[in-house]
């Protein structure tokens, strides 16, 4: 029997599960593109940010990871510009490629609002490593300036970080407890931070158990970092922050977690598309009027048993993208497909060095056991990449 021609758009934590899945079966042909040679771990950036990982810790290279695989699966470092679902098609920057079954799994990018001013030219983001790694060299850079200083007067650093949702809960107290042990351990005396998390919200962490977000709170006031909850970014200067609340916050600079919007691909398809303009899927989560298309990650919306929408997690991308890999081989096969039972499986939120809150498979977590356990889930995730990368690795050069 022909192999089905597989295509994978995104290499992140859903397209990487669906790789590892179709992988398995002999009658599939995976073709993976991604437009960065490396899969980027997101969920470990707060331990980037705060110099416990380098950039080569929380990347994997995809040539070599798909090389890992019995000759089934092949890497191309391509952007994909658009679909042609009629003709069953991709086009990259470089050429078209034909498929049998296509999963998106693009992921999403910053919502940089146009409608605040000054919001694209003076702040960061975290959601791509080259952003990621630009700011954590302006953070350190900015806490060596401070020791500069001493002295003189002595300036605070002042940094905002505006969204109070996972990403900017973790770098904020990430952030705050790196530079207290910085001047601490160093007896700087020059060692005043201010960091502001500006949510739009009554409370941070929308979305997450109550417990956590009460104890999150309690950390984050622990390591001072201040909370201005019903309020937003109106205008970001190169200085200043100007507030809903017409507050205006000096700072040195700004971290922008604010929201997340669909990819250029993704917002240059005509698919069924939700009211932010995420991909719609059905039940088996193929794209809504496409049978042998599949939307996973945070490029769709997926709502659970109970109507819920889930919030957009590593861990919802993973158990997508076995899903979406299982019902592409139940097609191929003729077989009943499966639908989805998704759910959160748990969450560790990281709240500054070695200090994690959690709950996992319904039990809670706190503290430093919490974070052996949030270093324990990175690690076998990272090792089992690594492993297959290793093994591509001796394939290419024996
Ligand atoms: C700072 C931070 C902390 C987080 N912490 C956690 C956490 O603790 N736990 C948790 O579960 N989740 C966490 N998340 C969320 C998690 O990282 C995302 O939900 C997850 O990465 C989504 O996976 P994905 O596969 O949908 O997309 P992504 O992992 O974003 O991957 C998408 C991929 O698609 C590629 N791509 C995009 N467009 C194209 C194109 N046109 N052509 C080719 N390639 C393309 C990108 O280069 C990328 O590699 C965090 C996120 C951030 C930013």
């Amino acid at each position: 029997m022909k192999k089905q021609k597989i295509i994978i758009i995104g290499a992140g934590y859903g397209g990487l599960k669906a790789v590892e899945q179709l992988a398995k079966s002999k009658k599939a042909e995976i073709l993976l593109f991604d437009k960065h040679p490396y899969h980027y771990m997101q969920t470990e950036v707060y331990d980037f940010i705060a110099n416990e990982n380098d950039f080569a810790k929380i990347t994997i290279d995809l040539f070599t990871f798909c090389h890992g695989f019995d000759d089934n699966v092949t890497f191309y470092k391509e952007e994909v510009i658009h679909i042609e679902t009629k003709n069953k098609k991709i086009i990259t920057n470089l050429q078209r490629y034909s498929y049998d079954y296509l999963i998106i799994a693009s992921g999403a990018t910053t919502n940089l609002l146009d409608s605040v001013k000054g919001l694209k030219e003076y702040s960061h983001g975290v959601k791509s490593l080259k952003r990621a790694l630009y700011f954590k060299q302006k953070f350190e850079l900015s806490l060596f300036n401070k020791i500069e200083e001493e002295g003189k007067q002595c300036t605070p650093l002042n940094i905002v970080v505006a969204g109070g949702g996972l990403s900017g809960v973790e770098i904020a107290a990430q952030m705050a407890s790196f530079s207290n042990e910085f001047y601490k351990n160093n007896h700087f005396l020059c060692r005043k931070l201010n960091i502001v998390i500006v949510n739009s919200g009554e409370k941070i962490l929308k979305g997450v158990d109550n417990r956590l977000v009460t104890q999150s709170i309690n950390r984050l006031e622990k390591l001072g970092v201040l909370i201005k909850n019903s309020c937003r970014v109106s205008e970001v200067r190169k200085d200043e922050v100007i507030l809903s609340d017409k507050e205006v916050l000096p700072i040195d600079f700004m971290i922008f977690t604010g929201g997340i919007k669909p990819t250029p691909l993704v917002e240059s398809l005509e698919m069924p598309k939700d009211k932010r303009g995420f991909l719609q899927s059905n039940e088996y989560l193929q794209c809504l009027g496409y049978s042998d298309v599949f939307a996973i990650g945070d490029c769709t919306s997926i709502k659970d048993s109970m109507g819920n929408s889930l919030a957009p997690t590593a861990d919802i991308s993973e158990q997508m993208g076995i899903l979406s890999a299982n019902n592409i081989l139940s097609l191929i096969d003729g077989k009943k497909l499966k639908k989805h039972n998704i759910s959160s499986r748990g969450l560790l939120i990281a709240i500054g060095r070695k200090y994690t809150v959690g709950k996992l498979f319904g039990l809670y977590f706190k503290g430093y056991s919490a974070y052996i356990l949030k270093k324990l889930v990175e690690k076998v995730y990272a090792k089992r990449l690594a492993y297959i990368s290793y093994k591509g690795c001796k394939k290419i050069f024996s």
